[in-house]
């Protein structure tokens, strides 16, 4: 088991550039606490790879150091670093058997052959493998192949931490689930570490207690799938995690009020006083099923026009033009959507500021 750390980590596949565009990995400083179970999430090409790479070993950071419980284990290779990986597409052996390419992984480290059965059958149990246990690993189907790939990940119980690398790609969307669920289940029992690297948020919210987010080589937020949602760190992440992602406009803050265009959203005192201390390119965000919308004017509404309504059966999201911004709203069912005109409201509670992309309330 491990507690990882990641100190000033930064990795260019250009050498040690002075120029920032040219580091895949921007500033990683970070922990992995022991028995975690995390995952890395982020879009193609922001990093993911090249980060956990770093933390198994593969790859040698430009900069920085990586420690395993305290210990500098950064210029260790993988099979020092006691880890196992997973990766995209399955590496196994194919004229081995199915018990020998699960069997692999023990026998490498000198496992009795009496346990080494046993956790063979164990694992093969766990990912619905027993039936071709004797069969060439050749012949089999993709998901088959990736099944095994992960049960060799899965098959050493005494390993530091687990890392899986979009492990799911070729497995078809219903047994994906079920391989999610599973992993999380093992997860709950041997309480390792796991970190597990995925673009979609949905397999990130299914399977982690924390989701690491990633965005153009660097970490912008750690958080629980609620605080990612609630408080997004960085407007990335606002766009990223929810469906539609929170809306954004800039404004200019004054006193209690900030100007979009010509429209004037009323902000409580924390956030006037955030905007005021604030530096750099201002913006309002607000989640669309936050963002009130009324059919009469009100207090504090601020009115736009309804250009576009799409029926998602159990809500609507309404698409509305306020003075030249576009902004998504979802309306519950059983709650009435105004014809073309609509009064909006930003509750304090749900209305965040961001300068320079980053949330300062
Ligand atoms: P992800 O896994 O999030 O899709 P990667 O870590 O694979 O991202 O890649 C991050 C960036 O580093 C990308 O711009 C990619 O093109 C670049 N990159 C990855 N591997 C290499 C490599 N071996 N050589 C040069 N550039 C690479
Ligand atoms: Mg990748």
């Amino acid at each position: 088991m491990a507690r990882i750390e990641m100190q000033e980590v930064a990795h260019s596949y250009h050498g040690n550039s002075q120029n920032l565009e040219d580091y895949a990995l921007k500033r990683i400083h970070m922990t992995w606490e022991d028995g975690g179970a995390y995952a890395l999430l982020g879009p193609s090409g922001c990093g993911k790879t090249t980060l956990l790479n770093i933390i198994s070993g593969l790859l040698a950071p430009s900069q920085g150091a990586v420690l395993y419980n305290g210990k500098d284990v950064t210029a260790l290779p993988p099979e020092k670093r006691n880890i196992a990986q997973v990766f995209q597409f399955p590496v196994l052996y194919d004229t081995m058997t199915v018990a020998d390419n699960l069997a692999f992984p023990l026998r490498n480290r000198g496992v009795a052959p009496d346990a080494v059965r046993e956790r063979v059958l164990e694992v093969a149990d766990m990912l619905d493998l027993g039936t071709v246990l004797n069969k060439k690993a050749a012949g089999l189907t993709a998901d088959a192949k990736q099944k095994i790939s992960l049960g060799r990940g899965l098959v050493r119980s005494d390993v530091a931490a687990i890392l899986f690398d979009e492990p799911l790609t070729v497995i078809d969307p219903h047994l994906k689930w079920q391989l999610r669920r599973k992993l999380k289940e093992i997860h709950e029992q041997a309480r390792m570490t796991m970190i597990y690297v995925t673009h979609d948020q949905v397999e990130a919210m299914t399977f982690a207690d924390q989701i690491v987010v990633m965005y153009e080589g660097e970490v912008v937020q750690i958080g629980s799938p609620e605080a990612l949602y609630e408080r997004p760190q960085h407007k990335f992440v606002g766009y990223f995690i929810g469906s539609p992602g929170m809306n954004f406009m800039a404004c200019k803050a004054e006193g209690a009020i900030a100007h979009v265009n010509g429209a004037a959203i009323a902000l409580d005192a924390a956030l006037a006083e955030a905007a005021r201390k604030a530096s750099g390119k201002l913006e309002i965000g607000i989640r669309p099923m936050h963002l009130e919308v009324h059919d009469t004017p009100m207090a504090d509404a601020v009115p736009a026009a309804v250009t576009f309504v799409e029926d998602h059966g159990n809500c609507r999201i309404v698409t509305l033009a306020l003075d030249g911004q576009t902004l998504r709203a979802r309306i519950p069912e059983g709650q009435t959507v105004p014809g073309d005109k609509a009064w909006l409201r930003f509750p304090p509670q749900w209305t965040r500021l961001f300068a320079d992309e980053r949330l300062v309330a």
